[in-house]
């Protein structure tokens, strides 16, 4: 099993009906995803010009996936003229176990994290905790789905399918004290046990939105000061990225900033927007003394040379799940991966498998709304539509009414009088049996689509008859 076959046996069609008979989790998701998505588009109509600044940032990455090799390889030198170390992980295990040699080097027994998906990806957690080491989530949404000993369901909310009962619940079995529900009390308690875990770590492990090939700068980008502090009241600091997210200079940062904010949640900016570049240097109140990049591959390589190349521009904003009607109603936790909805359902078959997880390209409707959300506009439906052709010409063998099917309609198609006859008979037989223009039951194969939405009745006369009678 590789690495990110965690999922391997993930039964999605049962996540999906658990997912939509839990009233609470479909009245969160609708609140969260109702209110970022209007923030998004309020902010992209706010915002002068941005369908050009959102091509602007496109060709951006575009440009840097083109000559990643360069870019990784400024990246490290700025990195390490500054004083820091560069690690190469090429898989998720590697990456644990340059990790966990740092600690180990360093003499590291309690460690801080900010949130991190990269993180999430190469299961960091379980495997530092293996090794006898303390770790907490301090994004408070990723350490509450931490005491839960779940995975997040929202790229920028990680715990949103919790309620504040149920996080209640989970304070008040950490702590041994009963625990207020209100949303004040809550936050207060998180911040009074996460100070303590800061004051007393000695690593501290953060990912990157950003990292800048120019100046060797990682840039952070949150709405808790958790990042922060993680990277800079601890002696060791720990970025882990994907080689995707380098971006050549700093002058290229402020396209992405104006964008990733307002597309995740409608913000003019997020409120803490940090640039570290280098560890302390002499002189300096703050910062860690030993500051690491690790430079994460897992199949992006891979990718990088295939037609889903697209796929490695995402800045994880979230603005594709919160649009998506499939997620709005699913969540995030059916989709299996680590990352969810839409740009999930590319990025799990390319990273992980494209037979471990056959339902995720077709977990979408090909509305075309994430691909208006997206603030670098990746074309997500039509990558959808190449991993469906993809499980379609690895089928070894079409079943003989598959067959069948195909070599009708191929039939039908090729002859103009043939589907007329077909249309016409289609109506005479469907007609009488719809109800408002719609079918409830269609028969045999078509029974699959009306189990669980209605088929629309073919209409009284077709186009081409009425075309016909409009010329004349
Ligand atoms: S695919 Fe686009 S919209 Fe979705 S998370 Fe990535 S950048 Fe955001």
């Amino acid at each position: 099993m590789n690495d990110h076959a965690r999922h391997e046996h993930h039964d999605f069609l049962n996540a999906v009906g658990q997912a939509l008979a839990d009233p609470p989790l479909q009245a969160a998701l609708t609140r969260l995803t109702d209110t970022l998505l209007a923030g998004n588009r309020r902010a992209y109509a706010a915002l002068a010009e941005s369908d050009a600044l959102r091509d602007h940032a496109k060709r951006i990455k575009e440009h840097t996936l083109a000559h990643l090799d360069q870019y990784l390889e400024q990246l490290e030198a700025s990195v390490s003229r500054l004083g820091g170390h560069v690690h190469w992980a090429t898989t998720a295990e590697d990456a644990r176990r340059i990790v966990l040699e740092i600690a180990q080097n360093a003499g590291c027994k309690r460690v801080v994290k900010s949130k991190s998906m990269t993180t999430e990806e190469v299961h960091l957690n379980p495997a530092m905790e293996a090794a006898g080491l303390e770790v907490t989530e301090t994004d408070f949404g990723e350490f509450i789905i931490q005491l839960a000993g779940e995975r997040p369901s929202h790229l920028v909310a990680p715990a949103v399918h919790h309620t504040r009962e149920s996080i209640a619940r989970l304070l008040s079995e950490y702590t041994g004290d009963a625990m207020p529900d209100d949303p004040a009390s809550l936050a207060q308690t998180g911040r009074r046990l996460l100070r303590d875990k800061f004051a007393r770590a000695d690593m501290g492990i953060s990912g990157a939105n950003f990292a800048v090939a120019e100046t060797g700068t990682i840039v952070l980008v949150s709405n808790e000061g958790n990042a922060r502090l993680t990277t800079t009241c601890p002696r060791v600091h720990v970025a882990l990225m994907g080689i995707e997210k380098v971006i050549p200079r700093l002058i290229d940062l402020p396209v992405f900033l104006k964008l990733l904010a307002r597309a995740a949640t409608g913000q003019t900016l997020s409120v803490y927007t940090t640039l570290i570049t280098g560890p302390r240097r002499p002189g300096e109140q703050d910062g860690p003394e030993e500051f690491h990049l690790v430079l994460l591959d897992n199949g992006r390589s891979r990718v990088l040379a295939s037609p889903f190349r697209e796929s490695l521009q995402c800045i994880r904003c979230g603005a594709c799940l919160n649009a998506c009607p499939v997620y709005r109603r699913i969540g995030g936790h059916a989709y299996g991966g680590v990352y969810s909805g839409p740009i999930g359902s590319i990025l799990t078959p390319l990273y992980d498998s494209l037979s471990a997880n056959p339902h995720l390209p077709h977990a979408s409707s090909l509305c075309g709304a994430c691909l208006t959300a997206c603030p670098v506009k990746i074309n997500i439906p039509h990558m959808l539509i190449g991993l469906r052709e993809l499980q379609t010409r690895g089928k070894a063998k079409k079943s003989v009414l598959e067959r069948l099917g195909y070599g009708l309609s191929a039939a039908v198609l090729r002859r103009p009088w043939l589907y007329q006859l077909a249309l016409r008979a289609a109506r005479m037989l469907l007609r009488p049996l719809a109800r408002d223009g719609w079918l409830k039951r269609l028969p045999g194969p078509g029974s699959a689509w009306t189990t669980t939405r209605d088929f629309p009745a073919p209409a009284a006369r077709s186009f081409r008859e009425r075309w016909i009678e409009l010329n004349k």
